[in-house]
């Protein structure tokens, strides 16, 4: 797929590189140079060149003839690239040839240029040293892996892209100090080769070609495990040149150059389909676009679900997202499909899924497994990982899309009784798994009969959570801002909760009058009453559950002695709950079911704002805002729910 302009600007790439390469080596320790006289300590001359040398090849990469041709200047990092699919196998000959017939131009003509003290340095030529050639092999191995490790992680990631040629040159230079005196640091087939055949030097030289290639593929197959590809083969991605790498996720998708490969990717070139996506980090950049559509294959092993999309529901996490203070985009890519609250149909399964049938209603999971024991144990909700998955918000496309192909055991199936209420189901697993959790904990105490709870916050959780406590039985107080009467006051009114505007009664009060409370729900989003929460409000052996997710960076001064004595002498927990796991979606269902059966049409209720299309995104945004907005949820598919 690279055309001759980018085979000969490698070339060239290289060329260059290595006339500086050994012209950096000739001044530094050829017989009879100035620099040798006036610098005698020889580890000052080889700072010199190991610092030289790595920024000579990061200088070629940010140049033209590096914009151009990427910048690989060696054969281990087309390897690399060809085994992460970047370029054909014939491109990836025609990028080795050139980087071997470009080494061996370069130090040619440095021979020519330094004569006889190029010849004192054999030309550059790298040979085992220190340890022999095992050393050498095991050094240069190591070496390139890291070196490759490095361009993958950097390449692969937008912001970090930019820096690719100049972080790989900065680590080059510490191992050339570190390791020159084992192996020369090479690094690089074709830079070994070149000075080779100029200086007629051969011992060693199959170290230099083995060595990198293993370490070569060692790195791309890793990363090829961890991240499927790499966003382009190239170190730079600059617009202003054609990039020819294959699938290259910086150029936009009707340019891109593709190959299908047998290997799983999940953007291939397919009939489209619309989504909302954002660009993480950018304030407002929702937008409506065209993205392949999934196929049921997209999930190997016949394990695909093909789910059309009917309603999605969004809330302050989207709010923040658009907002650009939260979110990542999937590695490779510059956008985030967003939406996390779904309901769906199930429109064709795999021929190894038996759990779900095309015409069933079902919910997905938010969270994606990572790595952690918590994930292997299927409650990625728990993970421990700092890097985790989640649908729409962190690293995986959302649901704000007409079509999704998934793996059953992240898609809860939903009875049709409770099609009109399911897109509720999401928000009602945050506010179960808090729940349920704090049940567990008080497993502590061998007896448990909790009789008081109090709701702090009157949103779409809180008024959840008030419906969870009420079908247990519980008697609820739900404290919001607004003065009662109003839709929110209703609501937690019609399931027999009782309803406080903190404008008249703080909770403390209704504490201190009506008795302590044995549970404690948070989902206000305003950190500082959580430390209120923490003072007289739960009753001896209480738990208080913390849900609301803040980003800001708010402080504030608390009663520290008071606040812990009272956990000290009262037993008390507090505990941090986020995101669910299958268990709390399960719970939900029910839950869902029970106040459906108790009080009908009171979840309905809660569907406040209704927006017709994922056109109109910007409708949905805006009436995340809006007084009297419970539910803000966007039919995504025309059909009646
Ligand atoms: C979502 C959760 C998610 C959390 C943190 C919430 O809005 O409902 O599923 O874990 O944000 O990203
Ligand atoms: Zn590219």
């Amino acid at each position: 797929m690279v055309g001759w302009r980018e085979v000969a600007a490698e070339f060239a790439g290289t060329a260059l590189l290595l006339l500086l390469a050994v012209s950096a080596i000739v001044a530094g320790f050829a017989a009879g140079s100035p620099i040798v006289g006036a610098v005698p300590d020889e580890y000052l001359r080889r700072l010199m060149t190991g610092v030289l040398i790595p920024a000579a090849a990061a200088g070629i990469v940010y140049s033209p003839l590096g914009r151009i041709s990427g910048g690989h200047l060696n054969p281990a990092v087309t390897t690399g690239f060809w085994v992460l699919g970047k370029l054909t196998s014939g491109s990836a000959l025609k990028y080795a040839a050139a980087q071997v017939a470009g080494a061996t131009t370069g130090a040619l003509g440095a021979l020519l240029v330094w004569g006889h003290a190029a010849v004192s340095v054999r030309v550059g030529a790298t040979v085992p040293r220190l340890g022999g050639a095992a050393a050498a092999l095991g050094a240069e191995t190591l070496m390139t892996f890291l070196l490759l490790t490095l361009i993958f992680t950097f390449v692969d990631h937008p912001r970090l892209m930019p820096f690719t040629a100049a972080s790989a040159a900065l680590l080059v230079a510490v191992l050339m100090l570190a390791e020159a005196p084992v192996s020369g640091t090479s690094l690089n087939p074709a830079r070994s080769f070149g000075p080779a055949l100029v200086g007629a030097t051969w011992t060693g030289l199959w170290v230099y070609v083995v060595a990198p290639t293993l370490g070569a593929l060692a790195a791309a197959l890793l990363h090829r495990r961890r991240r499927g590809t790499v966003a382009c083969g190239k170190l730079l991605h600059d617009n202003a040149y054609r990039c020819r790498f294959l699938n290259c996720a910086y150029t936009p998708p009707r340019d891109r150059v593709q190959r299908l490969r047998r290997h799983h990717y999940s953007w291939r070139e397919q009939p489209k389909m619309k989504a909302i996506a954002v660009y993480p980090g950018k304030a407002d950049s929702a937008h409506l676009t065209d993205v392949p559509r999934p196929a049921v294959t997209d999930v190997p092993g016949g394990h695909g679900v093909l789910v059309r999309v009917l309603r999605v529901g969004l809330d302050g996490t989207d709010k923040e997202i658009n907002a650009g203070e939260y979110g990542t985009a999937p590695a490779g890519e510059d956008i985030l499909i967003t939406g996390h609250e779904s309901l769906g149909v199930v429109e064709e399964v795999g021929p190894a899924v038996s759990e779900v049938r095309p015409g069933d209603l079902v919910v997905a999971r938010v969270r994606r497994a990572g790595g952690s024991l918590y994930d292997l144990i299927d409650t990625p909700d728990m993970t421990t990982d700092e890097a985790y998955f989640e649908h729409g918000i962190s690293r995986v496309h959302g649901f704000l899309r007409e079509y999704y192909a998934e793996e059953p055991r992240y898609l809860i199936p939903v009875p049709a009784a409770l099609r009109h209420v399911a897109v509720l189901l999401e928000p009602t697993s945050v506010a179960e798994k808090g729940i349920l959790q704090a049940y567990d904990i008080q497993r502590r105490l061998k007896v448990w009969h909790p009789r008081r709870a109090a709701v702090l916050g009157a949103g779409t959780i809180g008024l959840l959570a008030t419906m969870i406590l009420r079908n247990r039985g519980l008697e609820v107080t739900t404290f919001g801002l607004e003065q009662a009467p109003y839709l929110n006051s209703e609501l937690v009114e019609a399931i027999g909760a009782s309803y406080v505007s903190t404008r008249q009664t703080s909770p403390a009060q209704v504490a201190a009058q009506g008795g302590a409370f044995d549970l404690v729900f948070e989902a206000t989003g305003y950190s500082p009453i959580v430390f209120d929460a923490m003072c007289g409000l739960l009753a001896k052996n209480g738990v208080l559950i913390l849900s609301s997710v803040t980003g800001g960076m708010r402080r504030s001064e608390v009663p520290s002695d008071a606040i812990n004595l009272d956990f000290v002498l009262g037993n008390k927990v507090m505990f941090g709950t986020v995101n669910a796991s299958r268990e709390h979606f399960e719970e939900g269902v029910r839950d869902l079911a029970v106040a459906e059966a108790r009080t009908p049409g009171w979840l309905s209720r809660l569907l406040t704002h209704p927006i017709p299309g994922l056109d109109r995104y910007d409708d949905a945004l805006a009436a995340l805002g809006e007084p009297g907005a419970i539910k803000v949820y966007v039919e995504v598919s025309p059909d009646n729910v």
